[in-house]
């Protein structure tokens, strides 16, 4: 049975009214794909990196990151991988890195806020991300951009590493460079971000637009998705589909059966979920009959 419902998986995931939706995977690493045939998703709609620095003495080098994307993206054969620059701080500490004793993590220094100042070890992921993206379809997603400048810094920072890789006589490209909109501010002033795509990521954005923190159970009445978020949700996809650029949305609220009509219905057309989610998201979709009048 498990088989016949993976050959149901073929090809696009279609409403009941013949809509194309895409359904993409989240994912941390290697470990995930093994038994994963990828004729059965669209795609890595977000490789969450910081895993590959977690729990360990020494962050991972140059090299080692290079080989880690590149088999990702062997494994894609040619279907996007985006994979998103380390989202450190906020719920992923690491050592050495992220800032100990924070009071607010969640409103510190993670994401991009982090990289942009720790630029030899930001520079080291562009390098290999640089490299990488000869290997295939590769596309670099910006984690927490709050300001079209940081996004702006990240882009020239790209094109200096592909300066230097050149001149090292080192093979390398430049991927298409999006951002997660997870942050209210970015998401309210959409249409000022010079990114090539967009990915919303619903689990940060909701406990910003809540002030309710994501972990803290008894809120979870709170931090869940509003008509606020599903208005600036909307918001996203109607400007980024008037600008051509793709959205997809990455959070967990993707990967929840019961919520995709509502994400239907706000445009957007390319989900990315938990592999564990696919079946039941693909089935989700093909119920879609249109939004309800
Ligand atoms: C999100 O915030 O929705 C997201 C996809 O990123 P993370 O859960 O890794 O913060
Ligand atoms: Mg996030």
């Amino acid at each position: 049975e498990a088989r016949q419902a993976m050959a149901s998986f073929v090809g696009p995931a279609r409403t009941a009214t013949g809509e194309p939706v895409q359904v993409m995977i989240n994912v941390t690493g290697l470990a995930e794909l093994r038994g994963l045939d990828p004729a059965h998703v669209d795609g890595i709609g977000l490789m969450r990196t910081e895993f590959l620095f977690q729990g360990r003495e020494k962050l991972p080098t140059e090299e080692e990151q290079y080989q880690t994307y590149k088999r990702m993206l062997e494994w894609a054969a040619g279907k996007p991988v985006t994979i998103r620059t380390l989202d450190a701080g906020g719920d992923k500490p690491i050592a050495g890195l992220t800032q100990e004793g924070d009071i607010n993590p969640f409103l510190g220094v993670r994401g991009v806020r982090l990289s942009l100042r720790h630029l030899d070890v930001f520079r080291a992921q562009l390098r290999a991300l640089a490299r990488a993206a000869t290997s295939g379809n590769l596309k670099v997603m910006i984690p927490m951009v709050t300001a079209p400048e940081e996004l702006d810094q990240c882009r020239a920072l790209f094109e200096q590493v592909l300066e230097e890789l050149r001149r090292e006589d080192i093979e390398a490209k430049m991927p298409p460079l999006g951002m997660m909109v997870e942050v209210p501010a970015a998401a309210l002033t959409i249409e000022d971000f010079d990114a090539d795509f967009f990915s919303i990521g619903s689990n940060d954005l909701i406990q910003y637009v809540a002030a309710a923190s994501r972990d803290e159970p008894q809120l979870a009445d709170l931090a869940r998705p509003s008509r606020a978020v599903f208005s600036l949700i909307r918001h996203v996809v109607e400007y980024a589909d008037r600008a051509g650029r793709e959205t997809s949305l990455c959070g967990d609220l993707a990967g929840e059966p019961g919520q995709v009509a509502a994400l239907l219905d706000q445009g957007l057309r390319i989900f990315s979920v938990a592999p564990g989610a696919l079946g039941p998201v693909r089935a989700a979709i093909a119920r879609y009959t249109g939004p309800a009048a």
